[in-house]
């Protein structure tokens, strides 16, 4: 019984439990199952009363996130005086986060091109299940990869803080950092003020998190309850080939940790459940951030200054999980329409996905913004991704988990190559 007391004090169960009754509420009251099982219309029900617990959720998140990147980027920053430090720190998180997103686009393309989840599907029988298309393709943006590179750059530094376009604010928060450290002593007082912000930032993010059970409740009976599960079943090879590849690039930061890193991945693995699960419930990376700072920082041992400066970073600019979904589905178009890709086109689809997957909004759905860039670069219509977005909540949720697993992972390996790492922390699995 002291035992279960204990358990129910961490907030990783407290989560999972959230997450577990949320899906036994969403079945049992949502039109999956029976209309009226308990004699409401349960979509109503859930998206009257369920749904708001979740959205007061995520706008709490919301209302720190672009804080806590802005403050975070800086004090990380500026805790790090030494120039050369600095630029080594910056460049090895560029080169790991962009080194490992190329291999997972690579994974998920050699995913797609052996189970082939395209081949024999009826795009007109599927579109018929999707019925209306959350997103469809000429709603969609078009996106290129010239404006990605030139959208990183915010012409208005507070449109870009309103609008919560975390690249712009990202690129901003390097700048005022860099230019802080370079004045030095003449800024010494505002310097100190950007670190005390952090640390606030930090402490609202501690009170908000410990909604996080009841938001992630409320966000999966919604989702349970809510979105049929048919089309899921329509494109069943799809959905396990996906889940496959994502599983694969799970093992390989386990085997990463022991090759690079020299630790074993087990407290990894288990320290990174909570964040998981926070990933899972949200698919959003940027909402995971706080919970996977907080846990990097404290139970698997990174230091503060790394934590603060490359997590951020790849929460931004790295997403494993988006990079294999964005690799596959263009295989899985290309199979279903029955355009053949020669290996240029494969070629061309490991940098557009790759670009893609550093472009995408950490938010549910990110990806579907970039299929239009990756599904043009080779050629491929654009329709598919009318049908794609029905069964992508569920997708999104386990390519998020992928997505926050991927930068933690790189951040640890980069604290352990700056030998700024606490190992006791790391392997001491009661934090
Ligand atoms: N939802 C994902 C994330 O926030 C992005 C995506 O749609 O792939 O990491």
């Amino acid at each position: 019984m002291a035992k279960l007391k204990s358990l129910f004090d961490t907030l990783w169960f407290r989560v999972l439990l959230g997450l577990v009754l949320g899906i036994a509420f969403g079945f049992a009251v949502g039109p999956v199952t029976a209309h009226g099982a308990l004699g409401i219309d349960g979509k109503s029900f859930l998206t009257e009363y369920i749904r708001p617990v979740g959205t007061v959720f995520i706008n709490l998140i919301k209302m720190v996130i672009v804080p806590l990147i802005f403050f975070s980027l800086i004090s990380g920053i500026v805790s790090m005086t030494d120039a050369k430090a600095f630029r080594r720190i910056g460049l090895k998180s560029v080169a790991y986060y962009l080194t490992t997103g190329a291999f997972a686009v690579c994974i998920g393309l050699a995913f797609g091109h052996f189970f082939r989840p395209g081949l024999g599907v009826d795009l007109s029988a599927l579109a018929a299940v999707a019925g209306t298309p959350a997103a469809p393709a000429a709603a969609l943006p078009p996106v290129n990869v010239i404006s990605i590179l030139v959208g990183t750059i915010p012409p208005n530094v507070v449109k870009a803080m309103a609008e919560d376009n975390i690249l712009q604010v990202v690129v901003f928060a390097l700048f005022v950092g860099i230019t802080l450290n370079a004045l030095g002593d003449k800024v010494r007082n505002l310097t100190a003020v950007f670190q005390q912000s952090a640390t606030l930032v930090f402490r609202l993010i501690e009170t908000v998190i410990r909604f996080s059970p009841y938001g992630v409740f409320a966000l999966t009976a919604w989702m349970v309850g809510t979105q049929g599960l048919d089309i899921l079943f329509a494109l069943f090879k799809l959905v396990c080939v996906v889940i496959g590849a994502l599983f694969t690039q799970y093992l390989l930061f386990g085997l990463m940790l022991v090759a690079f890193g020299r630790l074993s991945p087990l407290p990894f693995y288990k320290k990174m459940l909570e964040p998981q699960l926070m990933a899972f419930s949200t698919s959003s990376s940027k909402a995971t951030l706080p919970v996977a700072m907080r846990v990097v920082n404290e139970s698997i041992g990174v230091s503060k200054s790394n934590t603060a400066f490359v997590l951020p970073l790849g929460a931004s600019i790295n997403m494993d999980g988006t990079a294999i979904y964005l690799g596959i589905t263009a295989l899985f178009f290309s199979q279903a329409y029955g355009i053949p890709l020669g290996p240029h086109q494969y070629f061309i689809l490991v940098l557009t996905a790759t670009l893609g997957s550093i472009g995408a909004a950490g938010i549910p759905s990110g990806s579907l913004f970039m299929m239009g860039m990756v599904f043009t670069s080779v050629g491929l219509p654009l329709d598919g991704i009318a049908l794609i977005a029905g069964i992508d909540r569920i997708l999104d949720m386990m390519r998020t988990t992928v997505n926050i697993t991927g930068d933690s992972l790189i951040t640890l390996l980069v604290d352990k190559s700056e030998a700024t790492f606490n190992r006791q922390v790391y392997e001491d699995m009661s934090r």
